[in-house]
Order: structure tokens, then sequence, then C-alpha cells
């Protein structure tokens, strides 16, 4: 159930969000969840959608351990606990959008879990938030994929508790998870990085990866 003004506009920007990630081919066949928070209430995408054609029903509340706090009784996503994590990790993080994008899977897995891909000397890294410098080095941890999404959670949990100043995780043969203060900054960032991870395949079929 709408609730609030807040509720209906955060379900319209991710609307708009998912509509134009979908259309860069970023969220194939029903795949990905995107979610925005309106205080301490969590609204995220219901699975099985396509993310291109939403409409303001396809969407549930959760509060910030994940649980259904609408009366719809629609049921959250099995991912949303890597949702609420970051939600809980980064306060200022308004939203949070996960891809199946084809180069986040590709680099994913040709680098392998437990790996990183390290993206440094590129002018668009200043897409990403805070970021003022080409000279920046930017880390992507690629974490194994698995269905078991606590154990999932866990592991990004504690990567963040040693390296926290990352704007986005891959998870290997799956997909990318970026955040931010708003759905244009998660937008932006996902799109440059999808950008730089086609970059990175560019190179390494050239032979000049860096990996
Ligand atoms: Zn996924």
């Amino acid at each position: 159930m709408l609730k609030s003004k807040q509720d209906l506009s955060n379900r319209e920007q991710i609307i708009d969000a998912a509509s134009q990630l979908a259309g860069w081919g970023l969220l194939p066949a029903t795949s990905g969840n995107l979610s925005m928070r309106n205080d301490q209430a969590i609204t995220i995408t219901v699975s099985g959608k396509h993310k291109a054609h939403l409409t303001t029903e396809d969407f549930l509340e959760i509060d910030l351990e994940g649980k259904a706090i609408d009366s719809s009784g629609k049921k959250p996503s099995a991912e949303t606990l890597l949702h609420t994590q970051l939600y809980k990790f980064f306060p200022e993080t308004q939203a949070v959008f996960h891809v199946h994008s084809p180069a986040s899977v590709i680099i994913s897995k040709y680098l392998g879990a437990n790996k990183e891909l390290r993206l440094e000397n590129y002018e668009l890294l200043k897409a990403l938030s805070g970021i003022e410098t080409h000279a920046h080095i930017e880390v992507l941890p690629i974490f194994a994929n698995t269905q078991n999404i606590r154990l999932l959670a866990e592991e990004v949990k504690q990567f963040l508790q040693v390296k926290s100043d990352i704007h986005a995780y891959l998870i290997e043969g799956h997909g990318l998870y970026s955040w931010g203060r708003s759905a244009a900054e998660v937008v932006r960032q996902i799109e440059a990085l999808e950008v730089l991870m086609n970059c990175e395949l560019e190179l390494i079929k050239l032979n000049k990866g860096i990996h």
C-alpha cells in the first residue's frame, strides 16, 4: 500500500532508473533488483518482473532487516539482504541498484571469485561519487556466486569492514551492486562502470590488459 508521497516518488524514481538501465541491456530477462530508502522503510522491486516494464505495483516496502512491512502479501526477493546491509553499513545511502550487466558477468568470470578488478587511469572514474581525479584506483571485489545470500552478505560485510571506500562490487558470473545518495548517482556510477569494464575487456582482447 502506498502510504506517502515520498513512497510514490521512490517508486517512480526506481521505474525511471530501471528503464534507463534496462534500455542499456543491463537488466536482461527480469533480472536485477532496485531499491530506495525513505527513513526506515526501503522500497524494493518484487522479483520476476522485467525491469523495463515496471509499474508502481511492482514493489514492496521492507524494513532494515529485510522484512515486508506493507500489507500487500508480496515477498521480498532473496537478494534483499544484500540491499539492507548496504543501507545499514552506509547510513547516507539512499539507493541500491543491482544489475546483471554483460560486462560485469564476463569480467568477473574472467578474473574469478576472490579476486579484484582494479580500474585506474581512466578519466571516467570521476563519474564515481567523490572521485575528482583520473589518478584514483577503484577496486571492485569479486565475490563467489551462491544461492546462500546470508553467506554472501557476510563476505561482503567482512570486506567492507576492511575496505569501505568502494562504489560497487561484483558477484562472479552474476552481476554488480552499486549504491549512492540518489537514484541518479547510482545510475551514473553503473553506466560509468559498465563502460570501464568494457574498456578493460577490450584491452584484454588486445593483450594490453593489466591483469
Ligand atoms: Zn542478482
